[in-house]
């Protein structure tokens, strides 16, 4: 599968143009992200909440306590999972117009509708620990202790799959009204980066090879 079909939840009212269904801008979003806001709605009330995950292929893994909201809501869904939206977003500039309202930011953003499903089994719950955690940093699932199984009843796993899924794309920088040019502003893109580091470790420890891997791509 190249492209991602175009579903109504995954159509948006302005800026088609910015609209990336392609497999390949999804995934580099999604893998260039670690934290995932997921908002769904409880007894009418609208929710929102920071979670960390990994993609596991067409799959997203989360998780959470097993007493929180989210959880209960989950775990009492039936098979089509229980309704979210997640969304992953990468802010990479500020945009600096000569107008106040051409002030904007490039970005890259990517949102995934559908039913988020309760993992019962245990071993696709390991699987999903270890997607998680090596999602976080490459390499770091095999350089810890695995959840046992207190660990795993205190935690509820979660699957959501990719299929109502797209990106939107900014990344033309200033977008200025012709008779604006001429104003006396600073105008111009103003980039953003995630710094990694220093580390702090716990104990007088070398970093293992995954880790300094991870701090020099960043
Ligand atoms: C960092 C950042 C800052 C932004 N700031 C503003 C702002 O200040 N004002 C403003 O109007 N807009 C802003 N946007 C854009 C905003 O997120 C929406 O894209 C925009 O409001 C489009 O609304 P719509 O009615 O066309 O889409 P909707 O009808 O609200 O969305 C329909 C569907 O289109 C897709 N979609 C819409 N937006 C996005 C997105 N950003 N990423 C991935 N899929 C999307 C989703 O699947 C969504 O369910 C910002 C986006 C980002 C990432």
């Amino acid at each position: 599968m190249a492209e991602y079909p175009v579903a109504a939840a995954t159509s948006p009212n302005r800026h088609r143009d910015r609209m990336r269904y392609d497999v390949a801008t999804v995934h580099a979003i999604l893998d260039a992200g670690f934290l995932a806001h997921l908002s769904f709605v409880i007894d009418g009330r609208p929710q929102l909440i920071p979670l960390a995950y990994g993609r596991d292929g067409e799959s997203l893994y989360l998780h959470a306590s097993s007493g929180s909201q989210l959880a209960l809501a989950v775990r009492a869904s039936g098979a089509e999972g229980f309704p979210v939206v997640a969304a992953v977003t990468h802010v990479d500039s500020m945009v600096l117009s000569r107008s106040a309202m051409h002030h904007s930011m490039d970005y890259h953003c990517v949102m995934a509708h559908g039913g988020l499903k309760h993992v019962a089994d245990r071993a696709e719950q390991l699987h999903a620990s270890r997607v998680i955690i090596d999602h976080l940093v490459p390499g770091r699932a095999d350089d810890c202790r695995e959840p046992n199984a207190k660990e795993l009843a205190q935690t509820s796993m979660f699957r959501l799959d990719l299929d109502q899924v797209a990106a939107k794309v900014r990344d033309h920088g200033l977008a200025e009204d012709e008779n604006d040019l001429d104003l006396p502003y600073w105008a111009g893109v103003a980039p953003l980066a995630t710094v990694r580091g220093p580390l702090r470790p716990d104990r007088d420890q070398e970093p293992p090879a995954y880790l300094a891997a991870w701090l020099d791509a960043s």
